[in-house]
Formats: C-alpha cells, structure tokens, sequence
C-alpha cells in the first residue's frame, strides 16, 4: 500500500501536494475516482447594437478568438458562444471544476475585450456589467452571470443551458420548482422509481446573503413560502435527493446589490441535467408551454411576461423586451459538448418551436395589457422593488414640496 501511494504521489507536482485535502478527496479505497467534467457558462452584457437590443457580430467574433485560443492551450475543451438579447453568453466544458480562477479570468478577459470594442464601436452601454476594474479570482461579484456544474457523467448525459434577458435572478424559481417539485408538470415525479425520493432546493436570501436547503415533497409549502417572493430568493442549486446528484444550478446574482444602484437587469443563466432518473427534457421544457410573469423588462423597473424564443428571435424591442429566454439542448461527452466530425458542437436550439407559439402568443397578449396600465403599480414594480432605481432621485427632489397636513 505504501508503495502503491509512494507511485501515486511522486507523479503530482509540488503545487497539487500543496493541497492536501483536495488530493486526499481524489481519492477512495485507494483508487483515483472517474474524471468529472464542469459546465460553465458565464454572461456579460457588455455593449449593445441600437440601445438595449442585441449584441452584435464584432463582438461575437472577440469571442469566438478568444475561446478559439483557450482550447488551442487546453484551458477548455470546447464552447458555444450565444446571445440573449444584450448578454454576450459563454457556455464552456473544461474538466477544472466550478470557481476555477483560470476559467473565470478566460471569461473576464473575453468580456473586457469586448467592451473595449464596444466603447470603440460606441455601442449602447459599453462594459456595463463590469462593475469592478480589476480581476480578484473569480468573476462572483463582479457583474458577469455565472452558473456550473461540475458532474461525473452519465452513459448519456442531456444537458439543458437557459439564458433570459430583461429580467431579475428569482425568475427561475417558478420553472425550477414546477421541473423539480411538481407532480403535475413532471410526471416522472410520480412514475419514475428514481425520483419518487424527491429534490433538494438550496435557495439563496440575496438580501442577507444567506442560503438554506430545502427538501422537496416534504417541505414543499415551506419553499414555496420562500420563492414566491421572488424580487429576493432566488434558488441557486437543486439536487436529486436519494444521492444528493446535482440537477440544476442557476446565477443568482443581484446586479444592483453589488453596485449599491441599478445598473442593468441581472439576466440569469441556469444549468439542469435531463433524463435517466431525471426529468425528461420534455418536462424539464414544460413550465414554458405557458408565459409568466418576471420582474425587469423596461427600466428593470416593471413586470414583464416571460416569451420563450429561439437564437434568431433572441432579441428585445417593444418596451426593450418582452422579457425573453432562450434554451439550449445539448449531450456532454468526455469533458467536451459533443460534436460534428468537423469540431463544431451539436446545439439544439429548443425554443425555436410552433409548441412555443401558445406562450409567445400569451407573452405578447399579456405584455400588451401590462402596458395599457403605463407607470401604474402592477405594471410597475413596488416601492420597495425600485429602492435602487433612479425613481429615488425624482422622489427624493419633491420630499422638500411635501408640507403637513393641518387638522
Ligand atoms: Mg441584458
């Protein structure tokens, strides 16, 4: 045994021994443990064509370079870079693991590229989601979106990417919840052997920034208590519950949070593993066969129902939206998103589907009676919803007009 381990050991460099905990979890009845495989994807608006609209090709092409470069040096294996709306989106699979500093600073450096073209290009809003000037580590807290998921794969592992623009971190909750909790939109929830068991939800209190794991169905009231109230719990991770698997993982950054002041809607990505003892991707696509309603939209200062579109109609206009998703299909295989014989990965764009077309319908139904109210509360966020919006400095310079009301 002590030779076995003398072999293993004398084959890291000095900077792995440096880590004696992560090399010890590597290891289990003294054999190295199946390589896993991590998807990133990180977002970033960081410029616009024509206001808040669209990113457009200069800088898809940055970022093509660049990515293109990265898997040159083997720093990832390979990508698929794509638009929602105004957020440049950059989906990766490395075998890293998730925080990896090498794969944030890859995606930092992509962004802040891009926007020194777009400040050239003097494109909308140039670098508006890199609220830090220098990269500490890790992206988390610094603007860009990110979700991961680092996985030990499967025989076939199916793998669904969601990316929304003009709206808020809570706006997965319902679809999460409905994919993970509820028997009636997921029917393998009550059919499947392997699911009977249940989810895990980890749902983070931006405000405190605090997190609390939540078992469903046992404590489905109580999470539902929690996420309802979107504007400030957003669900970050979910696990399947017989062997703590990881399903789902989403962004729940709160943009003006980190910046003490809106700056531009948070956007989020969200990451969840489909089938074999999952939720089939058909279910896991099922809570978008209708719209609902998110925080965001115009301003970030209003309730937008959510259109489910494909890559081509992944841009907003009426009001800077409706407040649009986009969902991409795809398999992982050996640390890479499978791919043609040429090297392109095979993408599956799911929402550019008639079956999506009662939602889109509903959206826009929805979207025109919204707007028939203008600036009046639901249509518009509540006070409390637009504490860090620039209504602030308009209320702010009445406050002085206000005089008691003599009785
Ligand atoms: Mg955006």
């Amino acid at each position: 045994m002590q030779l076995f381990l003398f072999h293993i050991f004398s084959n890291f460099s000095p900077k792995d021994l440096k880590n004696l905990n992560s090399l010890l979890s590597s290891f289990r009845w003294g054999c190295v443990l199946p390589k896993k495989s991590t998807i990133s994807i990180i977002k970033c608006d960081v410029g616009s064509l024509a206001g808040h609209h669209i990113v457009p090709k200069p800088l898809f092409d940055i970022a093509e370079k660049k990515l293109e470069r990265a898997v040159k040096k083997g720093i990832i294996n390979n990508y698929f870079v794509f638009n929602a709306g105004d957020d440049l989106e950059l989906l990766m699979a490395h075998e890293k693991g998730e925080q990896n500093k090498e794969i944030h600073k890859l995606a930092w450096e992509t962004f802040k590229e891009c926007a020194q073209k777009a400040s050239q290009l003097k494109l909308y809003a140039a670098g508006q989601d890199l609220l830090k000037t220098a990269f500490s580590g890790n992206v988390r807290g610094m603007g860009p979106g990110v979700a991961e998921m680092e996985i030990e794969e499967r025989g076939s592992d199916p793998i669904v990417v969601f990316a929304a623009d003009k709206t808020s971190a809570g706006s997965f909750n319902y679809p999460l919840f409905r994919i993970f909790a509820d028997p009636m939109n997921t029917a393998g929830l009550v059919i499947d052997p392997n699911m009977i068991c249940g989810f895990k939800f980890e749902v983070i209190d931006t405000k405190e920034n605090k997190a609390i794991v939540l078992k469903c169905p046992e404590e489905m009231y109580e999470l539902l208590a929690l996420i309802g109230t979107v504007g400030r719990y957003a669900i970050s991770r979910v696990w399947r519950a017989s062997d703590d698997l990881i399903c789902a993982a989403s962004s729940v950054s709160k943009l003006s949070l980190i910046a003490g002041k809106y700056v531009g809607k948070d956007d989020p990505v969200m990451i969840a593993r489909a089938q074999h003892g999952l939720p089939a991707v058909g279910e896991v696509l099922a809570p978008f066969m209708h719209s609902y309603f998110v925080q965001g939209w115009m301003r970030g200062s209003h309730w937008g129902p959510m259109m489910p579109v494909g890559l081509k109609a992944s841009k907003c206009t009426i009001f800077d939206g409706p407040p649009r998703i986009v969902a991409i299909g795809f398999q992982i295989a050996n640390g890479k998103i499978s791919s043609a014989d040429e090297g392109n990965p095979i993408i599956a764009d799911l929402f550019d589907d008639p079956a999506f077309a009662v939602a889109r319908r509903e959206a826009m139904q929805n979207a025109c009676m919204l707007r028939n109210m203008g600036e009046f509360e639901p249509a518009r966020l509540s006070a409390e919803e637009m504490e860090y919006t620039t209504i602030q400095k308009v209320l702010e310079k009445l406050g002085k007009r206000f005089k008691p009301i003599k009785q």
